[in-house]
């Protein structure tokens, strides 16, 4: 889910949609284009992707980060942005896709259940609480626009199971949407900040570790049921997670964990 300036809301492509208004879409097999959307992509993966993806597969996040993705810096961002990485071949096709579909349906990631609408949270102003909009891009290439099923921002996540994973996208690009300023001053960010930064929210397994066997627990002071929780919770850990990043980066304080 993308943060979005009042002011660079013109910028980004496709039809705006917001609250009641509607969209016609309905994608099958059997269509034409059945499996063309993916490929060639660049499949923006959230923290919440990450951890459901590697409890799919059953394998470490440390595995999953090495064999799965690319780590990518965007030009004027601060913090990394991670993506589903494509294979080699001509196509550059998902490596999940295979002639019947999406081998991890169940489990697919978030932009892939509200494809082809993008899920975004525009900020109005300092301090209002931001609002959701939906930009509505089908490629060319999709039928999906042509079959005549009505849906609203709210029914098509719900009907595509992103429901969870929009709230877990909204949390996350609260902490994204802090990183349009550059924190990580003369380290830069392959500073050590930034790589503890990124392994709160994208590497569950380490992060724990690091939570429950270095200091952290003697700099910060975090409510006992909380620490039990996370000790078995890898989603409250991410959670947790980042809550210490806008403790850690930005100095923002909040009820989960403080400075002792
Ligand atoms: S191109 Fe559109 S209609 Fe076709 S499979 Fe992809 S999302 Fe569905
Ligand atoms: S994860 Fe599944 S739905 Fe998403 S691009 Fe890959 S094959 Fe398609």
């Amino acid at each position: 889910m993308k943060s979005i300036k009042l002011e660079d809301i013109e910028q980004i492509s496709g039809k705006q949609i917001k609250g009641v208004d509607r969209f016609l879409f309905r994608c099958r097999p059997g269509l034409a284009c059945f499996n063309q959307c993916c490929r060639n992509l660049n499949l923006f993966l959230y923290p919440y992707d990450v951890l459901q993806l590697k409890k799919a597969l059953g394998i470490s996040a440390d595995v999953f980060l090495e064999e799965y993705v690319d780590v990518v810096m965007r030009k004027d961002n601060f913090f990394p942005d991670v993506l589903l990485r494509m294979s080699d071949d001509q196509e550059h096709a998902c490596i999940f896709s295979d002639a019947s579909g999406c081998r991890i349906y169940k489990d697919r990631p978030y932009t892939c259940r509200t494809f082809p609408v993008e899920y975004g949270l525009q900020y109005p102003a300092e301090n209002r609480t931001p609002e959701l909009i939906g930009f509505f891009r089908p490629p060319e290439f999709c039928l999906g626009p042509h079959e005549v099923h009505e849906w609203t921002l709210q029914t098509w996540s719900s009907d595509q199971g992103a429901t969870k994973h929009q709230q877990m996208s909204r949390k996350w690009s609260q902490v994204k949407y802090l990183f349009q300023k550059n924190p990580w001053g003369h380290e830069g960010p392959q500073g050590n900040r930034a790589k503890m930064a990124f392994m709160a929210s994208y590497n569950m397994d380490a992060f724990r570790g690091f939570v429950f066997e270095s200091s952290l627990l003697k700099r910060y002071k975090v409510k006992t049921d909380l620490l039990k929780k996370i000790q078995r919770d890898d989603v409250a850990l991410m959670l947790f997670g980042f809550d210490w990043i806008k403790l850690f980066v930005w100095g923002v304080p909040s009820k989960k964990i403080r400075l002792r």
